[in-house]
């Protein structure tokens, strides 16, 4: 396997993660918002999805929750973690939050019926720094070691299985250069729905990926050099855009689509 990111134009230090990548896929100037430290607010369906996968997580290494434990259980999770505070930034009452633990729950008990065979790790940090300044990162949510050898790539989905194939061929990049080994699949599932999505990447769709990433770096680059912006791209994404009060585009799609 030879997988390489190409050189990048000079410039300031990058750390791209998988949802920038998948952001600048569909609108480039909303991946440069988020570069720069801005994000879209938080939603309820955003705070289950994190709090149900900290529970799955805890399964995994820990063993099954007992029912009597569940709520105590999840209030740990938000207690130890940023989720306190996006808590306060959700303003949900304890009713509310009542509601949320139970939506978790039920995830829950489908997620225990899912099979662990070959289970070799859950949210299972990977990292790769290239020596001109950028930084790929991300956080894969189980890792599986397949019979015939290689690994096996899982994200888990808490609501429609959506469009994961960028996301899980960016996680597929980032294996194979901290690794140097392509994955055997890269697969997401949806808890929610039972949809499920199977890949299995080649060198070639990886190295692929490789270029697209140091594509996205020179773009920011000269963008940030240039003092301008990049193409914008509305669609239904932009109602999570932080940069949707000052985007006309933006805002032209959110009254077609409202
Ligand atoms: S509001 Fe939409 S078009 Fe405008 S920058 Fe954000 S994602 Fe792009």
């Amino acid at each position: 396997m030879s997988v390489a990111i190409p050189h990048l134009i000079p410039g300031d230090e990058i750390r791209l993660s998988a949802s920038t990548y998948v952001t600048w896929k569909k609108c480039p100037d909303s991946a440069n918002a988020r570069l720069q430290g801005k994000y879209g607010p938080d939603t309820r369906p955003a705070f289950t999805g994190i709090l149900a996968h900290r529970i799955f997580s805890r399964h995994l290494r820990g063993g099954p929750i007992e029912s009597d434990d569940f709520v105590q259980v999840c209030r740990e999770e938000i207690g130890g973690s940023n989720l306190n505070n996006k808590l306060a930034g959700l303003e949900m009452k304890p009713s509310a939050l009542g509601g949320v633990i139970e939506e978790v729950r039920g995830l829950y008990d489908r997620f225990t019926r899912l099979p662990t065979d070959g289970f070799e790790g859950s949210e299972v940090n990977l990292k790769y720094e290239t020596d001109d300044g950028l930084q790929l990162v991300g956080v894969v949510d189980a890792v599986y070691r397949e019979d015939l050898g290689g690994h096996r790539l899982v994200d888990w989905k808490t609501g429609e299985l959506g469009e994961p194939e960028d996301q899980l061929m960016f996680y597929a990049l980032l294996w194979a250069l901290d690794h140097t080994e392509v994955p055997i699949y890269v697969e997401a599932v949806s808890v929610r729905t039972g949809e499920r999505y199977r890949a299995v990447p080649s060198s070639a769709d990886v190295q692929e990926v490789a270029t697209e990433v140091a594509r996205l770096a020179s773009e920011m680059r000269t963008a940030w050099s240039a003092g301008s912006r990049l193409e914008k791209r509305a669609g239904p994404w932009c109602r999570f855009c932080p940069i949707l009060a000052d985007c006309a585009e933006g805002q032209a799609a959110e009254a077609l689509l409202s």
